[in-house]
């Protein structure tokens, strides 16, 4: 792992075996009636190039709910994104997943059992209406207590959206499990130091009673390891080595990064912004570093770099490999279902509410 925390390392383009490549060309084609294969940009290139959807979270959700005429859905990306597909679709769909026990870290950081003892620590505490919110990136058990707790999910392209929500049906947000996102999104609408209170999971700081009533938005304290490598000094770096070079980062970022940068937005908006700038333009991307090396190929009138000039990689989206999306498909051909992720069903309504219920505010 390089000495880093858990969940992140340096980037390195691996490459399959061509003849793996081959083989899921041709069974590819063979199950092309029933199957759709769904990649996150993060995935590795040799796993993206078999993607009918590339997609954020947001635009995966999306598509996975629009499937309607192919019952096997193969996704390549991380648990909880294929839960939410799982949760999106009809029963009569099959999601499964070449590495099922590809997890996200930053979901797997807010525990149901945790979330439950301290929803129940506010009731009693906090006399003011709060409304959970999770980013996408959680568990469905996650997603499950904020829909029936009145809540909603919220992705890293919408959060502002689903704030400004909240906010006209309630007074504070609990918000789930990215402490920069939340933090990031309540400054953008001018909330302060004081208007923050994080939570540390069930062991309460002495004035956490205080810190709870006084804010407007309280923080679990989860993160992106990969994003929280970004520092403010690899864009101090990029800025004297290239001089007018702009700075893009996405929000699972820290605060200062964000503010010390030119732009942030979610991968989706990262590409957009990317795409729409002149050519000639030189950028530094704050992102996982799959994403990064795509989107320099993807536009070769620009000069795309990774912030710090360091790649990382999320270890999980990188658990995904050729040689384990040919043998869901060699089974798939043979009749047999391999790492199916099936969602129960009480689960999967409470989840679906709050996964509606963004689809219904953001449109
Ligand atoms: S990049 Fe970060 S948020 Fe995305 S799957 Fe990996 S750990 Fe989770």
């Amino acid at each position: 792992m390089n000495g880093f925390e858990k969940g992140v390392e340096f980037f390195t383009n691996t490459k399959a075996d061509p003849s793996i490549i081959d083989k899921i060309t041709a069974l590819k084609e063979t199950l092309k009636d029933n199957t759709v294969f769904l990649a996150h940009h993060y995935q590795r290139d040799d796993i993206v190039q078999f993607a009918d959807i590339t997609g954020d979270s947001l635009k995966l959700a999306r598509e996975a709910a629009k499937i309607k005429d192919k019952k096997y859905i193969v996704f390549c990306g991380v648990h909880f994104m294929a839960e939410s597909a799982d949760i999106l679709t009809t029963p009569d769909r099959i999601v499964l997943m070449p590495e099922p026990m590809a997890g996200c870290p930053l979901a797997e950081m807010a525990d149901i059992a945790e979330v439950e003892y301290v929803w129940r620590y506010l009731k009693d505490t906090v006399q003011s209406k709060i409304i959970p919110v999770t980013y996408i990136n959680s568990t469905a058990k996650i997603k499950a207590f904020v829909g029936r707790n009145g809540g909603v999910v919220c992705t890293s392209g919408n959060a502002s959206k689903i704030f400004d929500w909240c906010f006209n049906h309630g007074d504070k947000v609990l918000f789930l499990p990215d402490r920069y996102l939340g933090e990031n999104t309540a400054r953008s609408k001018g909330l302060g130091d004081n208007d923050l209170c994080m939570i540390t999971g069930n062991k309460f700081e002495p004035d956490f009673s205080g810190c709870a009533n006084r804010a407007k938005v309280l923080l679990w304290d989860g993160y992106c390891s990969v994003h929280r490598r970004f520092k403010v000094e690899d864009i101090m770096k990029m800025r004297t080595e290239y001089p007018g070079i702009k700075i893009i980062v996405h929000p699972e970022c820290s605060h200062p990064v964000v503010r010390a940068s030119d732009e942030s937005g979610s991968t989706e908006q990262i590409i957009r912004v990317i795409q729409e700038s002149k050519p000639g333009s030189v950028w530094a991307v704050g992102t996982e570093a799959h994403l990064i090396h795509r989107i320099g190929n993807l536009f070769p009138d620009k000069t795309v770099l990774q912030l710090g000039n360091r790649g990382y990689q999320c270890v999980t989206m990188s658990q995904t490999t050729p040689e384990k999306l040919l043998k869901v498909l060699d089974a798939l051909k043979d009749g047999r279902i391999m790492n199916r992720i099936q969602v129960d069903a009480k689960t999967a309504s409470e989840a679906y509410m709050a996964l509606n219920r963004m689809l219904e505010i953001t449109g």
